[in-house]
C-alpha cells in the first residue's frame, strides 16, 4: 500500500471561549450572556486537525501551558490521531486563548498568544527529525515570525515543501517568502503583502508575490472559489461548490490542509485546488472549525 502523506503543523493552538450575549458590554459595563462554549481552535491546530481526518500522518508542532485547556487541547489532536510529542507544555506560560463575544450577529474577538509566543527556532531545531520525516510543512502566522521564518529555512534546507498560509493578515519580510513553495492567502491578505490597495488587479498582486521569491500563489476568495498562479506560468480559477453554508470558520484551514494534503501525495497544482476546494466546501456545511472538517471519505462521496 503507498504510505500515507506527511505533513507537518507548525502553529498555534488555542482555546476558543465563545460568549454569547443579548448585546456587547460597554467599556465599565456588565452584562449578562446565554450561553458559553469552549471551543478548540487556533489555525495551527485547526489545519492539522483537518490534515488527520484526511489521512495525512499528521504531526504538530507547537505549545500549550500548563492548565486544564492545554491537557484538552492536546488529547482532542491526540484523538484525531495527531503526532502530539513536539507540542510542548510550557510552565510559565498559558494556553492562547480567543475570547469571542457574539451577540446580534457580529462577535468581538481578543485573542492572546499566551504559550503560541514562546514557540522558538530551537523548538524547530530540537524536533528536526519531525520535519526531515514530512512531505510539506504547513505554517501560519500566530506563533513568533522569528520561528516561522526559521522554522521555513530549515525545512527548505532538508528539501521539503513549503506552503505558507500568512494568517493573520500581516506584512511579511522577502527574507520568508523566498523560502516559500506554496503562499495560500486569501483576498485581504494577499493585497497586504502586496502593499497594493484593492483597485489593483488580483492577478497582479499575485504576480507581485512571484517577484518576492514565491513559486505558487494560491488565493483564496471566499464563495468565489480560489485562483492559482505558478513561477511556470500556470494559472487559473477554481469555482467554490455551491453547498448550504452553516459557519465559514475554518474555511482557511480546511482548504489549507486539503491543498496540503493533496500537494504532499504528489498531486499538481490545479489538482491540490481542486482537491481543497471541495474539503473547503464540506467544512462550510458543519458548525465549528476543527468539528466540522470532513473525512477523506466524505471528500471522495461529495460530488459537486
Ligand atoms: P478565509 O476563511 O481564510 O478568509 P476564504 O473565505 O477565502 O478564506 O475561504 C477559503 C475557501 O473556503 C474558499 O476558497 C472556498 O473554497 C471555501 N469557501 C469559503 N466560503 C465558501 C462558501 N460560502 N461556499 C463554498 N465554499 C466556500
Amino acid at each position: 500500500m503507498k504510505k500515507p502523506p506527511q505533513v507537518v503543523v507548525i502553529g498555534s493552538l488555542n482555546m476558543d471561549i465563545v460568549v454569547e450575549a443579548k448585546r456587547p458590554p460597554l467599556m465599565g459595563e456588565t452584562v449578562h450572556g446565554n450561553q458559553v462554549h469552549f471551543i478548540p481552535g487556533g489555525k495551527g491546530a485547526n489545519q492539522a486537525v483537518a490534515s488527520a481526518r484526511l489521512g495525512a500522518k499528521t504531526t504538530m508542532i507547537g505549545a500549550v501551558g500548563a492548565d486544564a485547556f492545554g491537557t484538552e487541547l492536546l488529547q482532542a489532536l491526540k484523538q484525531e490521531g495527531i503526532d502530539v510529542e513536539a507540542v510542548k507544555t510550557e510552565a510559565d506560560s498559558h494556553t492562547g486563548v480567543a475570547s469571542i463575544v457574539l451577540s446580534q450577529g457580529d462577535n468581538q474577538i481578543i485573542v492572546v498568544a499566551g504559550a503560541n509566543g514562546q514557540v522558538t527556532p530551537a523548538d524547530i531545531n530540537t524536533h528536526v527529525d519531525k520535519i526531515k520525516q514530512s512531505d510539506v510543512v504547513l505554517l501560519q502566522l500566530e506563533i513568533p515570525l522569528e520561528t516561522v521564518i526559521y522554522a521555513a529555512t530549515k525545512a527548505k534546507e532538508l528539501g521539503k515543501t513549503v506552503v505558507l498560509n500568512p494568517a493573520p493578515a500581516r506584512e511579511l519580510p522577502d527574507e520568508l517568502l523566498s523560502q516559500v513553495d506554496v503562499l495560500i492567502p486569501n483576498e485581504s491578505e494577499l493585497y497586504l503583502l502586496a502593499q497594493a490597495d484593492a483597485k489593483i488587479e488580483l492577478a497582479d498582486a499575485m504576480h507581485a508575490m512571484l517577484q518576492k521569491g514565491v513559486s505558487t500563489v494560491v488565493t483564496t476568495l471566499g464563495s468565489k472559489g480560489a485562483a492559482y498562479l505558478t513561477a511556470k506560468g500556470e494559472q487559473g480559477l477554481v469555482a467554490s461548490h455551491r453547498v448550504q453554508v452553516v459557519d465559514t470558520t475554518g474555511a482557511g484551514d480546511s482548504f489549507n490542509a486539503g491543498f496540503s494534503y493533496a500537494l504532499a501525495g504528489g498531486a499538481a497544482v490545479e489538482e491540490a485546488v481542486a482537491f481543497a476546494t471541495k474539503v473547503a466546501a464540506l467544512a462550510v456545511t458543519k458548525l465549528g472549525a476543527q468539528a466540522g472538517m470532513p473525512t477523506l471519505a466524505q471528500v471522495e462521496e461529495f460530488i459537486a
